[in-house]
């Protein structure tokens, strides 16, 4: 058994039961979920992180054109906080294709950006870096998700980081086709799916990243 790991698969039932509501359990996601705690511990690996829909209300139909429209989903702040003590880098991966359609600007987006990494940092979270394609699905760009660039490029310029080890979260088919496709590209990826309904693609479906972070959270070294 790992040393960091703070309790042994029993135990681990038991602490987690009162979120099992919030997982599929007939699918193991929590033993899933331990062997990608365990494999990551003490390593130098990067979760990639989707943003709408999972850090913040997606807008259907729509796009989060200004601050004002940002809002964090129930619960998220402190899923980011505990989050934090699991993985060494944060990344966020956007699909930001309302710069690409004119709706907003890059100048919108970034700003936007700047606050909510301002309200994760003084909640007590941490993200390391957000990359956002802007291009319209139409420009066949390498970054846009599905497309694994957004995650290579990070992955490129920071080679202490082992591929290998990504794990990535999202909430729409696209996220969990990313991960799979960047799990071919670094020889490994966990993939998590944010979803009322299990996606059989991915390594674990949980209602929310807070309903994830809660089942991350008993397999962290105590603080
Ligand atoms: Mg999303
Ligand atoms: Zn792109």
């Amino acid at each position: 058994m790992c040393p960091t790991l703070s309790c042994t698969l029993e135990s681990y039932a038991v602490k987690t039961r009162a979120v099992t509501s919030d997982c599929y359990g007939s699918r193991m996601t929590g033993t899933a979920l331990m062997s990608a705690v365990i494999a990551r511990a003490n390593r130098s690996w990067c979760l990639f992180l989707d943003r709408d829909g999972v850090v913040n209300a997606r807008i259907m139909g729509g796009y989060v054109r200004s601050w004002s429209d940002f809002e964090f989903v129930p619960g998220a702040l402190d899923a980011l906080r505990t989050l934090a003590r699991w993985a060494p880098r944060i990344v966020v991966v956007t699909n930001q294709q309302g710069v690409g359609k004119g709706l907003m600007t890059e100048n919108d987006l970034s700003h936007i950006h700047d606050r909510m990494l301002r309200a994760v940092a003084e909640s007590g979270g941490r993200i390391d870096a957000v990359t956002s394609c802007i291009h319209l699905a139409e420009d066949r760009c390498d970054c846009r998700k599905p497309r694994t660039g957004m995650a290579r490029a990070y992955l490129d310029v920071n080679p202490e980081i082992d591929g290998s080890l990504s794990v990535m979260v999202g909430d729409t088919d696209s996220d969990v086709e990313m991960g799979r496709r960047l799990r071919v590209v670094t020889g490994g990826c966990a993939v998590f799916r944010i979803s009322a309904i299990d996606d059989p693609l991915a390594d674990g479906t949980y209602l929310s990243l807070a309903a994830f972070a809660a089942a991350i959270a008993p397999l962290l070294p105590s603080e």
